[in-house]
């Protein structure tokens, strides 16, 4: 068995080895890496039998959720006005405020879900999203994540179940992952279940950080994106496309949605410092160029994220 054989399509040659350090933690432990020299995808050679060390209680993905803010009636009518309008629901109020506010969920995109909508948020920790989801509107929501300690139930009915992906059984509108595709050790058998959950008209939003992007070829085993050795795999839009050929699934649009933490993360671990450090260590001027150059790289589909809109083949009017 070739130790560097790709765990997404299967090539053995040419693959390229990384040697990476968990730096989040500043644990400073080594990791193996291999990039396949055909799909492009990242993956950490060994996955250690036990995370635990890697995800301390304090880790962010598990703390209590700072609670969104309860709106008052006429605050919540504007927000979900503004979500509507988004959502491509023409109403005067939502569409005046457009002009003021962004999106506050950029990964919904017009016509394709409303508060009715039935959601599913795959590794969702604690559940900080759906609550805000559901503090916006949204009735229908569930999350599943099965590292949490136990169930959580939330008012209004929002469930965040400790539970595998194998282990849920209903059908949904919209399934989302955000950040956790990454963490996870068989991409394959995700995507199998996805398949199988989703309804025929529905939507699935994979949120992850993306291998051979500027911020990977610059910075190599300093950029954050790594983060070994919680991040098994950094895919590319190549590697999905392999991942979902032989399944009912399709990719129907990448946004690349990378941000200034890839340049000022990155720019610290080269510098030996922790994730935590302070900012003050770069000028204003290099926070801004951070800050446009990440929007440029988005545009050039080179950003260090990207955000991976999947549907069904057989979807009728395509
Ligand atoms: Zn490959």
């Amino acid at each position: 068995m070739n130790g560097r054989r790709c765990r997404i399509c299967g090539n053995e040659t040419g693959n390229e080895i990384i040697i990476a350090r968990e730096r989040q933690l500043g644990l400073g432990d080594v990791f193996e890496y291999i990039e396949c020299s055909n799909c492009k995808c990242i993956q950490l050679k060994d996955i250690p039998s036990n995370m635990d060390k890697y995800y301390p209680p304090e880790y962010y993905a598990f703390d209590e959720p700072r609670f969104p803010s309860k709106l008052n009636r006429f605050n919540f009518f504007l927000k979900k006005s503004l979500i509507n309008h988004y959502m491509g629901y023409f109403n005067p109020p939502g569409f005046l405020l457009s002009f003021i506010f962004d999106h506050p969920f950029p990964w919904i995109r017009k016509r394709e879900i409303n508060f009715n909508s039935k959601i599913l948020d795959i590794g969702t920790g604690a559940g900080r999203k759906l609550l805000s989801l559901q503090r916006s509107g949204f009735r229908n929501l569930t999350g599943i994540d099965p590292y949490i300690s136990s169930d959580l139930i939330y008012e209004k009915g929002l469930k965040i179940l400790k539970k595998d992906i194998s282990e849920i059984d209903d059908k949904y509108d919209f399934i989302t992952l955000h950040h956790s595709f990454e963490h996870m050790p068989d991409p394959q058998h995700v995507i199998k279940h996805l398949s199988r959950l989703l309804n025929p008209e529905g939507v699935i939003v994979i949120r992850i950080p993306v291998g051979d992007c500027h911020a990977w070829h610059k910075y190599r085993e300093f950029w954050v994106g790594l983060d070994a050795p919680r991040h098994f795999f950094l895919h590319t839009a190549k590697s999905i496309e392999i991942l979902l050929s032989g399944t009912d699934l399709k990719t129907d649009e990448i946004v690349f949605d990378s941000g200034p933490l890839q340049f000022i993360r990155s720019e610290k671990y080269m510098r030996g410092l922790t994730m935590s450090a302070p900012d003050d260590i770069f000028t204003l001027e290099e926070l801004k160029r951070y800050r446009d150059e990440s929007e440029m790289l988005n545009r050039s589909k080179q950003g260090d994220m990207a955000c991976f809109f999947i549907k069904k083949k057989s979807e009728p009017n395509n």
